[in-house]
């Protein structure tokens, strides 16, 4: 099996500096130095100037300190290639200079850079979570956000707050002929098909959770449950897991009907034959689920899901 090696969202190269992220000194330095860059995100997105050439290509918009807007502030690290210290900054976008415009990891996941894909990455999941963690779980005191911007304290009883991530697992289920199964689901519209997935539940490993959703969406029951990697996917707050699983022979599909609408095995042939006859879609490349499928199908497939702007 070949690894999962183009992961769009799992190629951050800065150092996270979690060690600096409470030293207020260090911190007001960097905030300070005019050579410190600065993300603005907003609602998911960040300005990005995009070629809209065959290359494709994207880079993020930074801002330096003194030109970013107020708002929730966090350490995103430091590239040690040149020393720029990153942060990000959850607040309104600034007005987008020339050749510049919002967009969102949908987007341009896969055409960032590896640095900038981190760091849009790492800026949409702390703001994503300071946007929605606003009070105390404890006595719903507004909380206040701790130097650094990787925690929260609430001011009435002290307590501490941490980003959450939720972990959901995703799984490419072949049959004892190599064939895949791809659903879908009851939410999406047309030909969309992708392999199944679920959120992961308290006190729950994530191989039970991969035996558990296969056998809930479809009544197929899996074996040798394998992990084959991890990509965030900060939409709002999840890691997703991948994972592949065997079907033993002899067994029906019989979809749930309430979150899965149909699903089939496809051989290889099959299934670029109905991509090609434009009968299914799969999901786009930024997303695991493709990468998974592109691994088991041994090579990329023709793309034909309108990917969300
Ligand atoms: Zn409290």
């Amino acid at each position: 099996m070949t690894p999962l090696d183009s992961l769009a969202l799992s190629r951050g190269t800065v150092d996270r500096l979690t060690e600096q992220r409470t030293d207020t000194a260090w911190l007001d330095a960097a905030w300070a130095d005019p050579g410190t860059r600065v993300l603005v995100v907003s609602d998911g997105q960040a300005l990005a100037r995009i070629d809209d050439d065959e290359r494709g290509q994207a880079a993020l918009v930074f801002v330096p300190p003194r030109q970013a807007p107020e708002g929730t502030r966090f350490l995103l690290g430091r590239d040690d290639a040149d020393g720029t210290v990153y942060f990000g900054v959850s607040a309104p976008l600034p007005d987008a200079p020339p050749g510049t415009r919002p967009a969102a990891l949908r987007e341009v996941g896969t055409l960032l850079g590896d640095r900038d894909a981190g760091l849009l990455t790492h800026a949409v999941a702390l703001a994503n979570w300071h946007d929605t963690h606003t009070h105390c779980p404890v006595d719903g005191t507004p909380t206040v956000p701790g130097p650094g911007g990787h925690f929260t304290v609430c001011p009435k009883d002290g307590t501490e707050h941490f980003p959450r991530t939720d972990p959901a697992v995703i799984m490419l289920v072949t049959d004892p002929d190599d064939r895949c199964l791809l659903a879908r689901n009851a939410a999406w519209p047309g030909r969309r098909v992708s392999i199944l997935a679920g959120f992961v539940e308290p006190g729950e490993s994530v191989e039970q959770a991969v035996i558990r959703e296969v056998a809930e969406e479809t009544h197929i029951k899996v074996t040798n449950v394998r992990y084959v990697g991890s990509q965030p996917w900060p939409m709002p707050r999840s890691l997703m897991l991948g994972f592949r699983a065997e079907a033993p022979a002899g067994q029906d599909i019989a979809v749930d009907l309430e979150e899965i609408a149909e699903a089939y095995w496809f051989s290889r042939d099959e299934l670029l034959a109905a991509i090609e006859a434009r009968e299914i879609a799969l999901p786009p490349p930024v997303s695991i689920a493709r990468q998974i499928i592109e691994q088991w199908y041994g090579g990329p497939l023709p793309s034909t899901w309108p990917e969300r702007r």
